[in-house]
């Protein structure tokens, strides 16, 4: 008998959550994608009901779970300011209340518990670029704290796991990154300057537009994912996996603008409270241990994005976007 290893998907629905569960199946895993849909949608996964190997749980992570498999990837959190912000409270409850769900489920089954943290976690950096080493610059009172906070408080939950009950645990400190089915309303860059470049709107830079900000392809963070789980158990991260080209914000927006043939035109906006100056990762754990580094170049990966909301645009109505 083949027996199917059992993965568990939290997030499953959302922009990474639906690309993680289509690269598993295909690999051969059974794959079980959980999400209560609050920024997640159906469209993100349509192509995968259906499959013998796949199945969907609306849930919400904060929730006791009892499901039987072998391997956990807990991506369920908002992870644009726009939707975490919406709910704080429940927000910090995700990360924090959703790991100690999530590891204690991986404590009973004793399964390899993958978890998405951020870079948020080096919060506005005084160490540039950032390695795994810094501890970070988090303001703990402000507006992202729920979502920065929160993720810190998981890693700490998965690390004490660890050292506790010897649980697997592999830590990711995801960079942004982008790629079809980012949420159009969601606010983070790429996604709203794609829709403002495409419909002649005007491209809303925030601040200056001097901030840096490293974009890491979907595919190739979803191979990072991957690697990272398939190590032997010694290998606990926390690991950065994101793009190490650095741009600024007015670059990626004049990239868009030239890759569409915009006649849109760049404005400013104020900078939003705490927002990051610069942010970069230093990929030389992930090189090394995973011999893993991106492989999809900024602009091409602009190339292969835009036709989605090309697409979306069109089958959505433009004011039904943005
Ligand atoms: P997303 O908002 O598209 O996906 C998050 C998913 O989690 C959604 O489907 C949402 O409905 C679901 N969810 C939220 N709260 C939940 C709850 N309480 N119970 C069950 N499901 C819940 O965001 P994404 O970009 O796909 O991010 C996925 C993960 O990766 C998040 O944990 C995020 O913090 C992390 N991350 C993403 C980036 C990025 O650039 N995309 C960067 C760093 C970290
Ligand atoms: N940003 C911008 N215009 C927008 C949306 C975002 O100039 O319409 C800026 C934002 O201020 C930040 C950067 O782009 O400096 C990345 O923002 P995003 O929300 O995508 O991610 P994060 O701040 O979490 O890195």
């Amino acid at each position: 008998m083949h027996l199917e290893r059992r993965v568990l998907v939290t997030g499953g629905a959302g922009f990474l959550g639906s690309h993680l569960c289509e690269r598993l199946v295909s690999e051969g895993f059974y794959v079980i994608c959980l999400d209560n849909f609050f920024t997640g949608t159906h469209k993100n996964i349509e192509h995968l009901i259906g499959h013998k190997s796949f199945e969907v749980l609306r849930h919400d992570i904060t929730h006791p779970l009892f499901v039987e498999v072998d391997e956990i990837y807990n991506l369920a959190c908002p992870a644009s300011p726009v939707h975490y912000q919406r709910d704080p409270v429940q927000t910090t409850k995700t990360s924090v209340i959703g790991s100690i769900i999530v590891l204690g489920l991986a404590k009973r089954l004793r399964a390899k518990v993958f978890q998405a943290s951020t870079s948020e976690v080096y919060g506005d950096p005084s160490v540039h670029p950032q390695t795994e080493a810094y501890w970070g610059n988090v303001n703990p009172i402000g507006p992202r704290s729920c979502y920065d906070e929160g993720k810190r408080c998981a890693e700490t939950l998965f690390f004490d796991y660890w050292r506790q009950h010897r649980i697997p645990i592999k830590v990711a400190r995801i960079f942004n990154t982008y790629g079809p089915r980012t949420h159009p309303n969601d606010g983070r860059v790429v996604s709203s300057f794609i829709v403002q470049a495409l419909m002649g709107r005007d491209i809303t830079v925030f601040g200056e537009g001097q901030q840096t900000r490293s974009f890491c392809y979907v595919d190739d963070l979803i191979e990072g994912f991957v690697r990272l789980m398939a190590t032997e158990e010694q290998v606990t991260g926390p690991i950065n996996l994101g793009n190490p080209s650095e741009f600024t914000i007015v670059e990626l927006a004049t990239m868009i603008i030239d890759i569409i043939g915009s006649k849109s035109k760049i404005v400013n906006r104020p900078l939003p409270q705490d927002d990051p100056k610069q942010r970069r990762p230093d990929i030389s754990q992930a090189r090394d241990v995973l011999g893993w580094e991106p492989a999809v170049p900024l602009r091409r990966g602009l190339e292969k994005t835009i036709p989605y909301f090309e697409q979306l645009i069109a089958r959505s109505g433009p004011d039904r976007i943005g």
